[in-house]
């Protein structure tokens, strides 16, 4: 990456004093200590640097800054909860770059109970629109780890996943329509709330899953359901990891395709989790290879409870199961889910670890699995392989945790070495190297390897429709010029 911007400003003091002027103290941060927090990624492993950070409150005002920085030939890296695991939203050049972060953009503008839909500004909190919506007794299923954090404009971008796939697909089927503000400042109306639409090509598809290459999303109109009137929580022991897809296939069947969720826990996991809160009340459960960690969930008068209890003991006759905890209220249920998000959490305490994201068809996630599992035990005997997550969409999170107290040089050469084993495993059975955290800037060189001649000629194609002069997000996703200096990554 080179730093090639070239900004007619060539002062940062007097442009970051131009842009106070412009929009205001409240809507722009210059001092380094305070735009901290933003050009830092999630896990504190990579700091970038801007001009400014910019905190619009509407959409017009989105709108002016995009026109103020393309006249100044400033790229806009957008920013929404800054929880992306990619890199993504981190801007690369003091004087190329600012970070357009949309947290003011926080309001639900409306929810529709009889359409069964909401529309919502970019930066509303996930966790916001879930609590909004649910006191309207309706659902929106989008549920990740980060939901506390992460905003539906990010959501949007990265067209994230989570742990509701299997049931009701990734972001990209929850959107009914899109505001975007184009690189030159245009602002598309596009928040239909129709179901069918089959009027021409569906544009606001080019937005979502573009993590702010193509436009900035400032509101959406999203899809809702009804709220869950019941939910069945339980944690099963696998008699053997490779029985995984085997017991989902089972789930599903059994419980009448009722299955929300589908998680494979590793029991490293949950010592991660435990590490993470020596406060975490494991379950009584019998020590095993794997563990699986499902979610039921019906709307109406639905009894769950024998329909999880027939599974449980139809998996106990085929062996695929020797223990299991099925939760008996809410609140237990939950605890569950606790040891799920507590892994993340324990595996970032580890310090600097290699995070992949990887897919494969579901078919073939045991003997991924199995395989990524015996190479890293083969060549990197010292390092703690940690796979888990949403396996019943093939998405596997195959982490890798070097040993502590080696050199940074050591370490990032055991991370290198690891990511090749797994990735070339992912190739091997014609799987995804980025299943849904995105591209960002983190994997930007391992896209770019794996793209056809005629996929780079038409991403180029609708890059150079909608932004010809890279101004916006220059450097994820594809290499740009315009992208600053490689990111400082501790
Ligand atoms: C603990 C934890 C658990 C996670 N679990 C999951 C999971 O289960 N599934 C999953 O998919 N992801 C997961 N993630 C990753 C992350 O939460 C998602 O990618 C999320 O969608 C990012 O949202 P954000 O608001 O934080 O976006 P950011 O990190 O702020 O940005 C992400 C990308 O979107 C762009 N962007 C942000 N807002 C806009 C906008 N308004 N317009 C245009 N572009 C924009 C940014 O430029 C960047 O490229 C997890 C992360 C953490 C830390």
């Amino acid at each position: 990456m080179s730093a090639a911007v070239q900004t007619p400003n060539p002062d940062p003091v007097a442009l970051r004093q131009m842009m106070v002027d412009r929009f205001g103290p409240r809507s722009v941060l210059t001092e380094a200590a305070d735009t901290r927090r933003y050009r830092r990624d999630w896990h504190g492993d990579a700091e970038g640097e801007a001009v400014a950070v910019l905190r619009p409150a509407s959409t017009a005002e989105v709108a002016e800054i995009v026109r103020f920085c393309a006249e100044r030939n400033l790229a806009v890296v957008p920013q929404g909860g800054n929880t992306g695991l990619v890199l993504g939203g981190i801007p690369t050049s003091a004087d190329g770059h600012v970070l357009l972060s949309l947290e003011r953009m926080n309001r639900i503008r409306t929810i529709d109970a009889a359409d069964f839909s909401a529309v919502v500004e970019a930066g509303c909190v996930l966790a916001a629109i879930k609590t909004a919506v649910e006191a309207e007794d309706l659902f929106f299923p989008l549920s990740l780890g980060a939901e506390g954090s992460c905003q539906i404009g990010g959501n949007i971008s990265t067209n994230a996943g989570g742990i509701n796939v299997l049931r009701y697909g990734m972001t990209r089927e929850m959107i009914l329509g899109l505001e975007v503000v184009l690189a030159d400042g245009t602002i598309w109306n596009g928040l239909s709330t129709l179901r069918k639409n089959n009027s021409g090509v569906d544009l606001k598809q080019l937005f979502i899953g573009a993590e702010g290459t193509l436009g900035i999303v400032t509101a959406a109109a999203i899809r809702l359901v009804p709220k869950p009137t019941r939910t069945e929580t339980a944690l099963l022991a696998l008699a053997d990891r490779s029985d995984v897809m085997a017991l989902y296939a089972l789930a599903r069947r059994e419980c009448c395709d009722l299955l929300s969720a589908f998680e494979l826990v590793p029991p490293e996991g949950m010592m991660l989790a435990k590490e993470a809160d020596p406060n975490l009340a494991l379950p009584q459960i019998a020590p095993a290879p794997a563990y699986a960690l499902i979610d039921v969930s019906a709307t109406g008068s639905l009894d769950l409870k024998p329909l999880v209890e027939r599974f449980f003991e139809t998996a106990m006759e085929r062996g695929l199961v020797i223990d299991g905890v099925l939760a008996s209220s809410e609140s237990q249920g939950a605890d569950l889910w606790q040891i799920r998000d507590g892994m993340n959490e324990g595996q970032a305490k580890r310090g600097v670890h290699l995070r992949t994201d990887l897919s494969v068809p579901p078919s073939k996630v045991a003997p991924f699995i199995q395989e990524g599992m015996e190479e890293i035990a083969r060549c990197l005997p010292d390092c703690l392989p940690v796979a888990y997550g949403h396996v019943g969409d093939g998405n596997i999170h195959f982490n890798v945790l070097p040993p502590a107290g080696l050199e940074r040089a050591e370490r990032d050469a055991q991370l290198k070495t690891a990511k090749t084993i797994l990735q070339a495993i992912v190739d091997r059975y014609d799987g995804g190297i980025s299943a849904e955290h995105g591209v960002g800037r983190l994997k930007r060189d391992d896209f770019a390897t794996r793209r056809s001649p005629v996929q780079e000629r038409l991403l180029r194609g609708v890059k150079a429709l909608l932004d010809p002069r890279e101004m916006l997000n220059p450097g994820c996703q594809l290499p740009s010029a315009r992208d600053g200096r490689d990111l400082t990554v501790f």
